[in-house]
């Protein structure tokens, strides 16, 4: 079974980080959604409901599952063992950083990293900038899927 890590912090799941992994799910058996933890990051959303979000925008997906992890994406990827991580790529900025990461992780380990160019429709879209629309009372729902509402 071919299986990928999407590994990212989802703070919160974004219309981008969605289309990445519907066509994920085209291209693997099945897409394991990795929400970093990372002690020292401060979030705008808790763990559990940005677990959550991802878990309600792909309730009637089974080939998608969200985890948790902690420590270098590599070992996790031996851990759970997953040959695979997927990442998208939105500008030369995201393809500089994301080659950087992962030349080091190939060196770290036998893993493959698969990059998706994202859509057009959603290449300008970051978490970041949804929690600046968020703090500053936009409309941010034209952003992230349905399953990401603030309570
Ligand atoms: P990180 O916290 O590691 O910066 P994110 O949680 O923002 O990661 O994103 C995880 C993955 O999703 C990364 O591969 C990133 O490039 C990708 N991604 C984020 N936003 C988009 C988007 N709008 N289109 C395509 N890929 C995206």
């Amino acid at each position: 079974m071919k299986r990928a890590l999407f590994p990212g912090s989802f703070d919160p799941l974004t219309l981008g980080h969605y289309d990445i992994i519907k066509r994920g799910v085209t291209l693997f058996d099945e897409i394991v959604v990795a929400i970093g933890v990372n002690a020292s990051k401060k979030y705008m959303f808790s763990l559990e409901e940005r677990k959550k979000f991802i878990e309600d925008a792909f309730a009637d997906e089974p080939k998608v599952k969200v985890v948790t992890y902690k420590g270098l994406t590599v070992d996790f990827c031996k851990d759970i063992g997953v040959k695979f991580i997927l990442r998208g790529l939105r500008n030369p900025a995201d393809f500089e950083f994301e080659k950087a990461i992962a030349h080091t992780n190939r060196d770290l380990a036998p893993i493959e990293t698969v990059f998706l160019l994202t859509a057009a429709k959603t290449s300008y879209i970051a978490s970041s900038i949804v929690r600046d629309v968020i703090r500053h009372n936009g409309d941010y729902t034209k952003l992230v899927p349905k399953s990401v509402r603030l309570k």
